[in-house]
């Protein structure tokens, strides 16, 4: 259930147009469109109902027409409007709801009640967007009704008609801004808590498989380079053995503080399993790479030097494009470095080379 809302209205899904925008386009081409077909439905209901004779007909069913050719045009072509369009369109609906009301109500008292419609665009505006724009579609319902009622012959209930409708719509409007801003914040809450690794506070593998695949495609972009750092405690096992399993995590909790977390620098670590991290180093190369590494593991030496047992840390490094032209193979090459640096005696750093990987395959003697 959370999980659908979370797709529903994350922004990280592909039919999303921009990164800012607030809920997912799909949703919001469909709700427009279903809203004006709706509308168009309702406008012909009048005309079917018993109504007064002075009413428009033409007017009106020109009005259902045209809500029914939106509707149309948006559940097809949504995905090809740029997302301002939608901001225009809810005006449209606003101007069609105000000549219905024209056409309705032509001949005076025949009372159709049709700019309760504004209500829609008002709950739509107030949900889809940001909230200035949507209090700019109550400004312009505003306007709308301002003019319809001083095209009408004065009455002693003019004023306060229109006063109490655009309050209510206001207020409306306020009222779904604030649950949509919670929705919102509830839904970056739990995306933000489905990367986070809720021991050390890093990235989890999910949100590392995802900055990996960004950092890689930006890689190819720009052209520029990328490095991969895998890290893994070494003896951590004997922690655990020695001290029990929270004092390992202790442990894990600190190590992880060692690293970047991504807020000051680019680079950012994460826990990729029990007690392996991956350190995405942006902009650097290999050689690069491998100083970061020697001193995230001189760090970790010096921070554990006098505990019992004293602890440090392997690492295996691969570059994009030069080890690996996906994230896969870029996997495979860091473990197959780390694993080299665990051969070799552990407490180093191995940049990935066929060479080394190879000789530390072989089996000692
Ligand atoms: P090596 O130098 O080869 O890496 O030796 P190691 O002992 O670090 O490696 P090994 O893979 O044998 O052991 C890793 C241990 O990490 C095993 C497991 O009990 C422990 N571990 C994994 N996840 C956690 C965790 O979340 N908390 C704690 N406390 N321990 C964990
Ligand atoms: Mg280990
Ligand atoms: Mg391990």
């Amino acid at each position: 259930m959370v999980g659908r809302l979370v797709e529903r209205l994350s922004f990280a899904r592909g039919d999303v147009v921009a990164e800012d925008a607030p809920v997912n386009r799909t949703l919001m081409a469909k709700a427009g469109g279903w809203l004006f077909l709706g509308g168009g439905a309702l406008v012909l209901v009048v005309l079917v109902l018993p109504h007064d004779q002075r009413i428009s007909e033409p007017g009106l069913l020109a009005v259902s027409g045209a809500c029914f050719v939106t509707a149309v045009f948006v559940l097809l072509r949504f995905d090809r409007l740029p997302l301002g369009a939608f901001e225009v369109l809810a005006g449209v609906a606003s101007a069609l709801v105000t000549a219905a009301r024209l056409f309705a109500e032509e001949g005076g008292e025949s009372g159709t009640g049709v700019q309760a419609l504004y209500l829609w665009v008002v709950l739509y505006a107030s949900f889809f967007f940001v909230r200035r724009r949507a209090l700019l579609q109550v400004g312009w319902i505003a306007l709308l009704y301002a003019a319809v009622l001083a095209s009408e012959p004065a009455s002693s209930a003019t004023v306060t008609l229109w006063t109490v409708t655009i309050g209510g719509l206001l207020v409306a409007a306020l009222v779904i801004g604030v649950l949509r801003d919670r929705v919102l914040d509830l839904v970056e809450r739990l995306a933000a808590a489905a990367r986070t690794d809720p021991l050390t506070g890093l990235l989890n593998r999910r949100g590392f498989d995802e900055l990996l695949a960004r950092e890689i495609q930006r890689s190819r972009r720009t052209k520029r380079p990328l490095s991969l750092l895998i890290g893994d405690l070494d003896g951590f096992k004997q922690v655990n053995d020695r001290h029990g399993h929270p004092a390992g995590d202790r442990v894990l909790r600190r190590a992880a503080l060692l690293l970047p977390d991504g807020n000051r620098a680019t680079d950012t670590a994460a826990r990729v399993g029990g007690e392996e991290f991956a350190v995405v180093v942006p902009e650097t190369d290999e050689k690069g790479a491998f100083v970061l590494a020697e001193r995230l593991r001189h760090t970790v030496a010096a921070a554990f030097a006098t505990a019992d047992p004293p602890l440090t840390i392997s690492f295996g490094i691969v570059s994009f494009p030069s080890h690996g032209n996906d994230q896969e193979q870029l996997l495979h090459r860091a473990d197959e470095a780390l694993y080299a640096a665990k051969r070799l005696g552990r407490n180093r750093s191995v940049v990935h080379h066929p060479a080394v990987v190879g000789a530390s395959q072989r089996p000692a003697r």
